[in-house]
């Protein structure tokens, strides 16, 4: 009810009229008021001044809509404004248009005194600039930043702004970040030396991928389009359509590292990332968690179980720390795993990553890790994070079954060679050939990431007749 509202407000055009488009800002400037805004007569502005009704409705809108709607009204400005400490709270700027990198800084001011900081930060500076213009830059606690051009510079600066109050900045999938300066500036803010109360940022999303955004229906924006680009709006109307069914079903199922089994986290982590969830441990949290196999060094269970070397070559050496990247439940024979479930409401707050989307109507932490209530299974919510090193040939790709290090010890290559069997054919007494077959190995749990019942049986023959040789 609360969406259909905003779409109504977005849409209305007896709201906002005849404005024009301020090329500096990226926002809207009103040149014309047509309003009478007296709350008798404006069933909107009656309608929001019900607290409950503004403060969830306010999080739907974009930062322009509500800078429009003040500027057209003095009721609104003093309502949104003035009498509402937390309405620019949530801050999604991932709606407004802003340009990116050489879209909006022509050749001509391409001289050596601008940085690649300022070339690729500059448009969201710009907004930043603007928004802080109005005094509302320090009132905001959650800013979304997903998929613009974010540099680790313009990171640091909401990290040390001693004016800036945000405590949940997500930046999925954004464009032209350093990722190691980014680590780097947060493991200074979260130094042991560091001032009292800093760093406020608390959460930082940076792992997964950007929400889907809430869209229009998909006939608002069919009309928009018009007859002329039918089948266009066809695939467009598709792809909303398939967005909406999307949502729909993270919605009721959930999409979290509690609900759902397998890799949670699909892009590849630089190794540093690992020490610097550890480093910012007690300060800041993430949209992940370091895997808790026995093989690492932060795990309850190390050293406790025996675990399999990481043999072969181009392995290197054990890691330390690891970011996990996939949700496990519990071990297929023991139903648990060495180092136990991370169980929310049971585990230390340190150990919950937070969860997608980012929380639009609070800014805490608890809200941002606080799981979706799931009517069809009883008890705690729980999973095991585990990264793909630790759960190589023991977790089976298809159907999300694994065996943990102590139910199951994964046979060395000098254990799989051991068992091969040496056929010498023989025709007329000669010996013609020399093949090579793999026996079945009865305690073998996954092969070539399938378990047993799920190992295609069309891979049989091929390999039967192949005259598989397995690499000593
Ligand atoms: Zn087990
Ligand atoms: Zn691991
Ligand atoms: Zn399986």
């Amino acid at each position: 009810m609360v969406a259909g509202l905003c779409l109504h407000v977005m849409a209305s055009g007896a709201i906002v009229q005849n404005h024009a488009r301020d090329p500096s800002s990226g926002f809207h400037t009103t040149s014309d008021v047509h309003l009478n805004t007296s709350a008798d007569s404006n069933p909107l502005l009656n309608l929001l001044t019900n607290s409950l009704v503004l403060h969830q409705t306010i999080p739907y809108l974009p930062i322009s809509s509500l800078l429009n709607l003040a500027a057209v009204s003095p009721s609104f400005r003093d309502l949104l404004l003035y009498r509402t400490p937390g309405v620019f709270r949530h801050l999604d700027l991932t709606r407004i248009k802003i340009g990116h990198g050489s879209e909006v800084w022509p050749s001509v001011h391409l001289d050596e005194s601008i940085t690649e900081d300022d070339f690729y930060s500059g448009p969201l500076r710009r907004v930043f600039q603007n928004i802080r213009r109005r005094d509302i830059l320090h009132s905001v606690q959650t800013l979304v930043l997903d998929g613009l051009s974010v540099t680790a510079e313009f990171c640091n600066e909401i990290l040390v702004d001693p004016t800036l109050r945000v405590r949940i900045l997500s930046i999925r999938d954004v464009k032209n970040l350093n990722e190691r300066k980014l680590m780097q500036s947060l493991r200074y803010a979260c130094r042991l030396s560091r001032p009292e109360d800093t760093p406020r940022l608390k959460a930082l999303y940076v792992f997964g991928p950007k929400d889907a955004p809430a869209l229009p229906t998909p006939p608002l924006i069919a009309r928009q389009h018009g007859a002329a680009r039918r089948g266009a709006n066809i695939s467009i109307g598709w792809n909303h359509k398939s967005q909406h069914a999307l949502n729909a079903s993270i919605q009721s199922k959930g999409d979290d590292w509690y609900h759902r089994k397998g890799r949670m986290i699909g892009k590849h982590i630089a190794e540093p990332w690992a020490e610097t969830l550890l480093d910012c441990r007690e300060v800041i949290k993430f949209d992940a968690v370091l895997c808790t196999s026995p093989r690492h060094q932060n795990s309850s269970a190390f050293g406790k179980v025996p675990v399999t070397p990481r043999g072969g070559a181009g392995s290197g050496t054990e890691r330390p720390w690891s970011v996990a990247t996939f949700a496990l439940g519990g071990c297929a024979s023991c139903g648990t795993a060495p180092e136990g479930f991370t169980v929310y409401g049971e585990s230390p707050p340190e150990d919950l990553p937070l969860l997608a989307p980012v929380p639009l109507h609070s800014s805490t932490i608890k809200a941002a890790t606080c799981p979706k209530p799931d009517p069809g299974s009883e008890g705690p919510h729980k999973f095991i994070p585990r990264c793909l090193e630790c759960i190589r040939e023991r977790y089976c790709f298809s159907c999300d079954q694994w065996w943990c290090e102590a139910c199951y010890q994964v046979p060395s290559r000098q254990e799989l060679s051991g068992q091969l069997v040496h056929i010498v054919g023989q025709i007329n007494g000669v010996a013609e050939h020399v093949e090579s077959i793999a026996v079945e190995l009865s305690n073998v749990k996954v092969r070539k990431g399938y378990c047993l019942d799920c190992y295609p049986t069309s891979a049989e023959p091929k390999l039967a007749s192949r005259h598989l040789l397995l690499p000593p």
